[in-house]
């Protein structure tokens, strides 16, 4: 089997195959558009190049444009509708995966939450994992999921 990690949608039309040797460190947002989305206490994502990912299978796109101008696109399972990455054009070249979808998500760490204002009260964070209240820098963000 090639190196790397896999994942897919829930009805499993949609694979994909991430070429990367370790598995990124995840963050999680808390924010209440990825609850909305999700329908779950927050998204985990994982940041890597996107040309490091190859997708098989039905994927369809949704738009979006935050206020600043940047576009977000979304892909999903054209199918089953599971959300699976997005690319943003305030950050390009890079894959914004949903890390629930990987086979191995029991491998995960999550290395930082961002939007902590409206995290769940249940959940606790662990000590000396960087939280922000809302949006991290993006330089901060990458510092924090840096491995080194
Ligand atoms: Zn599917
Ligand atoms: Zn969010």
């Amino acid at each position: 089997m090639a190196k790397g990690f896999q994942g897919g949608c829930r009805c499993g039309a949609v694979r994909y195959h991430l070429a990367v040797e370790e598995l990124p460190l995840a963050y999680a947002c808390h924010c209440l558009d990825c609850q909305t989305w999700t329908g779950s206490a927050f998204s985990q994502q994982i940041v890597l190049p996107e040309d490091s990912l190859s997708v098989s299978g039905p994927v369809a796109t949704y738009d979006l444009t935050s206020p600043s101008g940047r576009l977000s696109r979304q892909r999903m399972c054209g199918t089953c509708h599971a959300r699976i990455y997005n690319t943003n054009s305030g950050r390009p070249g890079l894959a914004i995966m949903r890390a629930g979808t990987l086979d191995n998500s029991d491998r995960l760490m999550v290395a930082a939450h961002i939007w902590t204002k409206r995290k769940q009260a249940w959940i606790a964070v662990a000590e000396g994992v960087p939280t922000w209240p809302e949006a991290a820098p993006l330089a901060a963000l990458d510092a924090a999921l840096r491995r080194d």
